[in-house]
């Protein structure tokens, strides 16, 4: 790696790659927590991950790249956590709050990718990708933000 356009590149695999992971953990999640509302978030989020990696296909064509994804150690680790709390917590509740808490790490390690690379894009002068990668930032958003309205609203209360 030796110039921006380099780290761009290699970010831009890194989150191509987790998102396709998250596509692969998420029905596992799914599967574990039993609050319906709480079910139905994560469904709608996996619909809308598929989504984003077509507009991850996009963003490579925008710079010129071909879409590949690269082993992104960070993301392993957070689902594997999530993997983990899904396996062995035993109380329904408990485990309802602490798959949102897992789900919620994975949100933000994937705001903090996009915003960074956004303002790459921008800074390298590609404002088309600056923009689609701002379009999948304010989903990941709008999905931390759900997950806090549940966990506050019902799932910490019950
Ligand atoms: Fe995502
Ligand atoms: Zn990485
Ligand atoms: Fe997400």
């Amino acid at each position: 790696m030796k110039t921006l356009a380099d780290a761009f590149e290699h970010t831009l695999q890194d989150v191509y790659f987790a998102e396709h992971s998250i596509t692969k953990a998420l029905p596992k999640v799914i599967k574990a927590v039993s609050n319906t509302e709480l079910k139905a978030a994560l469904q709608d989020h996996l619909a809308e991950t598929k989504g984003q990696i077509k507009i991850l296909d996009r963003v490579f064509s925008a710079m010129g790249l071909e879409a590949q994804g690269e082993k992104c150690d960070a993301i392993e680790g957070l689902i594997k956590e999530c993997d983990g709390v899904a396996a062995e917590a035993t109380g329904k509740v408990a485990k309802n709050a602490a798959l949102i808490g897992c789900c919620q790490a994975i949100e933000h390690y994937e705001i903090s990718r996009y915003g960074t690379l956004r303002e790459w894009a921008k800074a390298l002068g590609n404002i088309e990708a600056h923009d689609l990668l701002s379009e999948i930032l304010d989903q990941e958003k709008a999905a931390n933000y759900k997950l806090t309205h549940l966990a506050v609203t019902e799932i910490n209360k019950a």
